[in-house]
């Protein structure tokens, strides 16, 4: 099976780890999937650009900022439904590409080269 949106470059696998740079924003598109209840968001890092795999963190319940439509919600804080596009795009993302790249020092967290990023494009399927 192909990828229907390969990424424009190879993944950059020699890349050293870098934790420290700004944020940038993703000229791709990303895509939120869900399965078996679990959200994800999946596209290229714009720095090595491996395959980025992110599952947001459920929300602490009763920080929404649209008040009404989370006191209506259930305690289903990720779930597709309570992750609306406005709060996925409004969060950052770290690489989580799944190579260890050189320097990422061990097991903390999501392997990837430590690039941040926020996106603007988001496909829900
Ligand atoms: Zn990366
Ligand atoms: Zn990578």
């Amino acid at each position: 099976m192909t990828d229907p949106a390969p990424s424009p470059a190879r993944h950059l696998r020699e890349l050293p780890y870098d934790g420290e740079s700004p944020a940038v924003e993703s000229p791709a598109v990303f895509r939120c999937t869900e399965r078996d209840g679990v959200v994800e968001v999946t596209g290229p890092c714009p720095r090595c650009a491996g395959r980025s795999r992110t599952v947001p963190e459920p929300l602490p319940p009763g920080t929404g900022t649209k008040g009404l439509r989370d006191l209506l919600l259930p305690r289903r804080e990720n779930s597709a439904a309570a992750l609306t596009d406005e709060r996925l795009l409004a969060r950052d993302y770290e690489c989580a590409c799944g190579h260890p790249h050189e320097g990422s020092g061990g097991t903390l967290g999501p392997v990837g080269c430590g690039a941040i990023w926020y996106i603007s494009h988001l496909v829900r399927e």
